[in-house]
Order: C-alpha cells, then sequence, then structure tokens
C-alpha cells in the first residue's frame, strides 16, 4: 500500500525539458535567453555574496518591490516576489482551491497548471481550443464557473497571444483569473499591468486578475529562479501568508533588483531575439513548415508531411535540442479519447549563429 495521498499517487509529476549536461549542444528547447544577464546583476550577486549571508534575507522583499512597481505603474504593496513564476503558480492554487473545486487552463497549453491541480486534490478541466489557437466558444461558459482560471498570455507552445477583449472574457464570475505573462516582455506592445489598474472598463473583474511575470525569459535568469505576481494589494496579501517566509534568497532578491534596474540590457536582448525571430520563422516557412506568428522567444512549427518526431532526432543526433510536444486528444470537446493526438516542434529563438546552424542542418535532413 502506498504512503502517499491518493491525489499524488494519481498524478504523474510535471516533466520539464532535458538540461544536458555535456557541452556542445545548440539547445533551442526550454525557451532559455541565449544572451547573458546585465553585468550589474553578477556584480550585485557577488556584492551580495560578500554581504551577510549569516543573517536570514528581508521576508518582504522590500527593495526588490520598490524597484518592480514603477516598471507596471502600481504601488509596491501590489507585488509578491517568489523563487521562480512557478512557485507564485503554486502559492496561487494553495491560496485560491480547496480540494475539489475546479480549477481550468487552455489546452494545449503549459501542462504545470495541471500537475499543480492534481497535487492539491482539485478538479482540472482543460478549456479547449481550435486548430487556429482561439478558445472553442464553450471555454467562456465553462470559465466563467471556475474557481481557478490559468492562462498563459502569449501561449506556449503557440507562441499566439489573444487580445485583452478575449482575456476579459475568460474571468470566473466568482473566482481568480492568473493572466501568465511570462513572455510578456517579448510581445510586439508589452503590457504593463493595464488590466487591473483602476480603469473603468475593467474594475470590477481587476480585483480578480493575478499577473505573474518571470526574469527566466526575458531577463536571461533561467539559472537565478525568480518571478513576481502583480495584483490588487488584498489578493496579495492574502496569497504573502501562503509563502514560505523566506521564500526569496539573498543572491536571488540582489540579483533581480540589478536586474530590473537595467531596463536597457533586457530590451538590447529583446529586440535582437525579436529579429531572429523574425528570420527564422521566415526560413521554417521556406523549408515547407506552418508557423504561428509568435510574439514570444520561440516558434511552433508543424509540418504538413514530414515527421516531427523524425526531425527532432536527427537534429539532435546533430546536438541541435529542440522541443518535440505531444498533445493527446487536442482540439476536440473535452476528453475524448478518439480525438487526435497533436504534435510538432517548439524552437527556441537562438543566437544568430545558431539558427543558423538549425537551417543549415534542416536544409540537409530535409532535402
Ligand atoms: C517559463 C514559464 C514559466 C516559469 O517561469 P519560472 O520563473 O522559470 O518558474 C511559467 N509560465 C510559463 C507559461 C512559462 O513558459
Amino acid at each position: 500500500m502506498s504512503l502517499f495521498r491518493e491525489a499524488i499517487d494519481r498524478i504523474e509529476g510535471y516533466v520539464p525539458g532535458e538540461q544536458p549536461q555535456d557541452s556542445g549542444w545548440v539547445k533551442l528547447n526550454t525557451n532559455e535567453n541565449p544572451y547573458p544577464p546585465s553585468p550589474r546583476v553578477v556584480d550585485a550577486i557577488k556584492r551580495a555574496a560578500e554581504g551577510r549571508l549569516n543573517l536570514y534575507p528581508d521576508p518582504l522583499s522590500k527593495r526588490f518591490r520598490e524597484v518592480a512597481a514603477p516598471l507596471f505603474g502600481v504601488d509596491p504593496d501590489w507585488i509578491l516576489p517568489a523563487n521562480g513564476s512557478d512557485e507564485n503558480l503554486t502559492i496561487l492554487v494553495r491560496s485560491f482551491a480547496d480540494p475539489g473545486q475546479t480549477i481550468r487552463s487552455p489546452y494545449p497549453s503549459y501542462i504545470l497548471y495541471e500537475t499543480l491541480a492534481g497535487i492539491q486534490d482539485a478538479r482540472h478541466e482543460r478549456l479547449s481550443l481550435e486548430p487556429d489557437w482561439s478558445f472553442s466558444e464553450s471555454a467562456f461558459s465553462q470559465a466563467a464557473e471556475s474557481r481557478l482560471v490559468f492562462v498563459p498570455n502569449p501561449n506556449s507552445p503557440s507562441g499566439n497571444r489573444w487580445s485583452d477583449e478575449t482575456i476579459l472574457k475568460l474571468i470566473p464570475e466568482n473566482g481568480i483569473f492568473v493572466l501568465d505573462e511570462a513572455y510578456g516582455d517579448f510581445c510586439e506592445s508589452p503590457h504593463h499591468a493595464e488590466l487591473i489598474r483602476n480603469t473603468n472598463s475593467t474594475r470590477e473583474s481587476a480585483g480578480r486578475i493575478v499577473i505573474t511575470r518571470t526574469l527566466s525569459k526575458s531577463y536571461s535568469l533561467a539559472g537565478l529562479r525568480f518571478g513576481f505576481a502583480i495584483a490588487r494589494p488584498e489578493l496579495i496579501a492574502g496569497m504573502r501568508k501562503v509563502k514560505d517566509s523566506y521564500n526569496c534568497n539573498t543572491l536571488g532578491l540582489a540579483a533581480a533588483t540589478a536586474a530590473l534596474e537595467d531596463q536597457e540590457w533586457m530590451q538590447a536582448n529583446v529586440k535582437k531575439v525579436q529579429a531572429t525571430r523574425k528570420r527564422l520563422s521566415e526560413a521554417l516557412v521556406k523549408f515547407g513548415f506552418d508557423v504561428v506568428p509568435s510574439e514570444t522567444n520561440f516558434v511552433w512549427a508543424t509540418h504538413p508531411s514530414r515527421s516531427h518526431a523524425e526531425i527532432f532526432e536527427s537534429l539532435k543526433a546533430r546536438k541541435i535540442l529542440l522541443r518535440f510536444m505531444k498533445f493527446p486528444n487536442a482540439f476536440g470537446e473535452s476528453a475524448d479519447e478518439t480525438a487526435g493526438t497533436f504534435d510538432g516542434l517548439r524552437i527556441t529563438v537562438g543566437t544568430d549563429a545558431e539558427i543558423d546552424r538549425l537551417i543549415s542542418e534542416l536544409e540537409t535532413i530535409l532535402a
């Protein structure tokens, strides 16, 4: 007999993308930024390391919140820092969903939301998407009745961004809406928490929206583990009761604060990624792929006649790592076992040199 809670035995556990530990890979599988973080970040870590590591960090991360808040036009009590954006997602589930209550998120999309719901023993239901990545009509009425809705915007693996109009229609009538903006900085016109600020049109629902952000992608700090949530102070205050007292460590706080202080560095890297993204997308179209217009640091590519699994394996044999993704029962109404499995290749935008390598290997493989 298992010693685990039934809910834990039932779930499979989230499987992150591969992190090969040997060198020589062109690694385009987990949406890391190919450029280094701001040199100010490294200086800040060195200074913090020579400081007072014998003491606990500031449990309220005051300094970080003071730097983050003005970037979004809010006050510091609207910000909750966390050990990676994924920790805030966990805090959200633990704060707002009792066992048995319903959490919904789109599908195909980020699968971690389903895992977190499973750990909490909450019900998870999928909001189904159409093959053009728009929401099915049924999604809106289902979302309305949820305790908690998670929507990454832009979405992964597709890279598309839904309009604010669509997003506002997905807010539950009596629950919390989490807008996961992990890729928010890569958009053509990035948002700055407009949906939760005090505007007439969204005022009522604004009190139920939580935005999550991460430093893993646009700030080139996936190894640091740092993210933050933005929401009305009442929501942040409640979530603070759920987090670990010292969820952000001294080095992480120093580094994250320095990273946000160097907006120019982040934005210069975003511009490079956007330019390479365009080049990559155009090359893939020339190879016959269908490519979803991306507002992120990756592109979703499907080929009408070639096996994605074979392309993935051939590239892997050449030490180029993409993410081959498979979504059973996609684009159908709910979990119909007979609905088809949808798969494709998610390709992180690397440096120009890395993308040139990919393009030349694809030329050989697809010839
Ligand atoms: C990368 C990613 C995250 C995780 O961010 P971390 O800060 O690295 O935990 C969350 N949501 C989505 C949609 C992501 O792609």
